[in-house]
């Protein structure tokens, strides 16, 4: 794996500088360029602006691993109220948790209850409940606490990572359950014996994994929802091809994330593909930023031309 990528991910985890950087005006200035700003109210903003663009979206609170029983509470809280205001507004928005943001390293069974809970009023809603997938130490749970959702409804979503040298098994045992799909290359560090830690094995594997859900799509003529997640553009439109081929292209979404090539965002909408946005919000936002850094070393540029500017960047 590139050096810069490790350094990087390895900072995400690191608590001396998660508290430092983020008190540091120019990393607040950087971290613009991904995000609206830190509240719900600057989230919805940007929603309303994407839907303009016939760009549907995802809400996620940045924070994981919560540690006491009332930041999870306060967090399924903050999710409910998100619910009334997207359905105020009547937004094509949905929420995507974290499992250790509704306290999965708390107690056993935390997680799962709230996630339900959402799970519930999401569905209510006619909503996805998404589920993303953090690092490898929670693979295991998080897929568990899927399979529990999934029992009680269909209106839930799995974040599934292409760099996981699991992931053709996971997938496997999944796909009798017909589910809602997002595949993503993977944001976390991890070690090589589990995960794939070049470039080109990465890209490789997700096109298989794509491929297979493309394929899986097509012979059971199910309708559950892919949600392509990348901006690899030459590689979503490999997936949106070959989905098209196979009459599937209907079931198929293209995700991004908040601020990461927005005019392509913008193009595909336009070609009547089905596009959402992760609008990502919240204070607690170190260990994603330092994520969305190690996905491409430009941006590791951009932070610093931002230290000596000492301006507002916008996003691009
Ligand atoms: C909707 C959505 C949900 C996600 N959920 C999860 C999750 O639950 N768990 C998880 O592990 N990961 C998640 N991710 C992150 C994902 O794993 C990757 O880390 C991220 O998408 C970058 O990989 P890529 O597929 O875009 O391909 P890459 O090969 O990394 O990038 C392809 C091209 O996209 C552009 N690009 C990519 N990243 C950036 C960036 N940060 N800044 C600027 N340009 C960039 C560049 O032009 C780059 O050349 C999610 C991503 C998306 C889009």
């Amino acid at each position: 794996m590139n050096p810069m990528r490790t350094a990087l991910l390895w900072g995400s985890r690191n608590e001396w500088l998660g508290q430092t950087l983020p008190r540091l005006p120019f990393t607040r200035r950087a971290v613009r360029r991904f995000m609206p700003g830190e509240t719900v109210t600057d989230a919805l903003r940007a929603a309303r602006d994407l839907r303009g663009a016939e760009v549907a979206t995802v809400l996620t609170q940045l924070g994981e691993n919560v540690s006491s029983e009332a930041d999870a509470a306060a967090v399924e809280r903050h999710y409910q109220s998100v619910f009334d205001a997207i359905e105020e507004e009547g937004l094509d928005a949905e929420v995507s948790v974290k499992p250790t943001q509704l306290g999965m390293d708390v107690r056993p069974g935390l997680a799962e209850e709230a996630a339900l809970r959402l799970a519930r009023r999401s569905a209510d809603t006619g909503r996805v409940l998404w589920v993303d997938m953090e690092g490898s130490d929670y693979t295991d749970r998080t897929i568990a606490l899927y399979r529990g959702l999934r029992d009680a409804t269909p209106q839930v979503g799995l974040c599934l990572q292409a760099n996981m040298r699991r992931t053709p098994a996971d997938l496997e045992a999944l796909l009798p359950l017909r589910p809602h799909l997002r595949l993503v290359k993977g944001a976390y560090l991890e070690p090589h014996d589990i995960a794939f830690g070049r470039k080109a094995e990465v890209d490789g594997a997700y096109e298989t994994l794509a491929s297979r859900i493309v394929e899986h799509l097509a012979a059971s003529g199910a309708s559950e929802r892919f949600a392509v997640a990348t901006h690899d553009l030459p590689l979503a439109r490999r997936v949106r091809d070959r989905a098209a081929e196979r009459g599937t292209l209907d079931a198929c979404e293209f995700q991004m994330l908040y601020g990461i090539l927005p005019e392509a965002q913008r193009r595909l909408a336009e070609t009547g593909l089905r596009v959402r946005v992760l609008i990502s919000y919240g204070d607690a936002w170190f260990a994603w930023y330092m994520r969305r850094l190690a996905e491409r070393p430009a941006n590791v540029a951009f932070a610093l031309r931002s230290l000596m500017r000492g301006s507002e960047p916008t996003a691009h």
